[in-house]
């Protein structure tokens, strides 16, 4: 019982203040891991990375290797709040990849500032490395997009991107992780 509360006040202070990409965060407690479709297509393209080998860990296993925020949003959808997240206005070079498995998700060329309060882009480096899922959580229909990989929760996606897509993927910083151009190796 204490520890469910825990859970609780933990999960509203990361919700103080979000609008959730435009709307509210996720519900804490809500995993929806069992909800993925089947292997989505672009999975079996054989990049050197072999993106199609998912990443299946038990909540266990990713708490003790994810810290309690980015449980709450790749494990739990949710969101952190506007303005708070540390790659907002990140402007350096390099990849995004997913802080939960390492997969290459965004690239810095892709990055532009929405004003929205979270990290902005308008296309992901490999259509195979994120998949989507409507959401019809708070009353709407979103598209919720995830790391093809871990299925970890990376944000959602909107049509009022700039061009040449028009779409504009909100993701949480809390997602990614930055790898600098010419550091590490970042996946292609
Ligand atoms: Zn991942």
């Amino acid at each position: 019982m204490i520890r469910r509360t825990k859970h609780i006040v933990i999960g509203m202070v990361l919700m103080f203040g979000a609008a959730g990409c435009g709307v509210e965060p996720g519900q804490p407690g809500h995993v929806a891991s069992d909800t993925r479709g089947p292997a989505a297509a672009g999975e079996s393209q054989g990049t050197a990375l072999s993106s199609g080998d998912r990443i299946v860990k038990t909540d266990a296993e990713w708490r003790a290797t994810l810290t309690p925020k980015q449980y709450l949003v790749l494990r739990e959808q949710g969101t952190e709040p506007a303005r708070t997240g540390e790659y907002e206005h990140m402007k350096e070079p390099g990849t995004y990849v997913c802080a939960g498995c390492g997969q290459a998700l965004f690239s810095s060329d892709a990055k532009y500032d929405s004003g929205s309060g979270w990290p902005s882009f308008w296309e992901p480096i490999d259509e195979g490395h994120v998949e989507t899922e409507t959401d019809r959580g708070h009353g709407m229909v979103r598209t919720e997009v995830h790391c093809s990989r871990c299925a970890g929760h990376l944000g959602h996606i909107f049509e009022d991107g700039p061009r040449p897509t028009g779409l504009r993927y909100c993701i949480n910083s809390v997602s990614l992780k930055h790898v600098p151009e010419g550091e590490g190796d970042a996946e292609e």
